[in-house]
């Protein structure tokens, strides 16, 4: 039997495909690594997965042995057409859709039932791919994503460290990170500059934060993130637009002095504020336009 490694050089030299760095395409050719990440995965019979990024089809095949559905996204066109080419298509379980993750219409091609995400896709996505995910939360139950080190350790990072941002909040308010794996750069082909770790997300049945209060969570990442050195006091009435002493007061009637910066706050400060500034007379003064509609990820 050849090794995942053999079966990997085999298929790329087969299809005289060229890895695209662009695309993330790193391999996986360590057999325990697989077997690590379906162990997180943790499937059962019945359950339904969407796999981004099939690639070469190790980890699908594996998937589509232990799970009653597969639905995976490549966008790259030699790969979609390698794996229509495979004896995967013939598996009824198997589903291929061939186009962009951030940009298929996935509410309309995956299934009415919960589904598992798995992705080892390229570091450069996976936070705008994990936004995505969070804004079609329904269908999801777990994710198990492998991501740059860096932005795992920012994604379950806590208040009061360097990493902790708008990332490790956002993802915190939709669910728990549960467990990691660390991956070292050997278990792929061609070996990835970075260091790899798979991070398993389980999602909360709903966000911490009511749809409709989304929008203020924005805004308040924004301001206590965009100038991190920064007080509360200052950056919360910058973004308000209102009188220092007003601001003040508001934090103080939250149990929060305004001399603290804004990555001391923990996910309960932050959840706190939102509703209270969601029903503060602060923020009823500001056009909807001074809210933020996008999250900006830039620490
Ligand atoms: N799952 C395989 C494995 O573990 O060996 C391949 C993983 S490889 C790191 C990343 C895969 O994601 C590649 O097949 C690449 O073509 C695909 N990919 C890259 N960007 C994508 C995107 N935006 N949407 C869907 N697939 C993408």
């Amino acid at each position: 039997m050849p090794t995942l490694y053999e079966e990997v050089r085999a298929a790329l030299r087969e299809s005289e495909f060229r890895p695209r760095k662009r695309l993330g395409q790193n391999f996986l050719v360590h057999e325990h690594v697989l077997e690590a990440i379906l162990d997180l995965l943790a499937l059962e019979m019945d359950d339904l997965v969407l796999e981004i990024g099939p690639g070469l089809g190790a980890l699908t095949r594996r998937l589509v042995d232990r799970a009653a559905g597969v639905w995976a996204v490549e966008v790259d066109s030699i790969l979609t057409r390698r794996l229509q080419e495979s004896d995967l298509i013939a598996n009824q379980k198997f589903h291929l859709i061939s186009g962009d993750i951030l940009k298929v219409p996935l509410a309309e091609i995956l299934p009415k039932q919960k589904i598992k995400l798995i992705g080892n896709l390229p570091y450069s996505i996976s936070t705008p791919v994990l936004f995505r995910v969070f804004e079609l939360r329904d269908h999801f139950t777990s994710i198990v994503l492998m991501v740059q080190k860096e932005v795992a350790d920012r994604i379950a990072s806590a208040p009061g460290t360097k990493t902790y941002g708008t990332l490790s909040v956002w993802c915190q308010i939709h669910g728990q990170v549960t467990k990691k794996l660390q991956v070292s750069p050997e278990a792929f082909f061609p070996q990835p500059k970075v260091r790899s770790t798979v991070l398993k997300m389980e999602l909360y049945p709903r966000p911490r934060v009511s749809p409709e209060e989304m929008t203020v969570l924005r805004g308040l990442l924004r301001a206590a993130f965009g100038q991190r050195r920064k007080t509360l006091g200052n950056v919360l009435g910058n973004w308000l637009k209102s009188g220092r002493d007003e601001v003040e007061e508001f934090l103080r009637s939250q149990h929060i002095d305004p001399r603290r910066r804004g990555e001391t706050l923990s996910i309960e400060n932050f959840i706190d504020l939102t509703h209270a500034l969601a029903s503060s007379h602060l923020l009823r003064a500001q056009p909807m336009d001074h809210l933020a509609k996008q999250l900006h990820v830039a620490n």
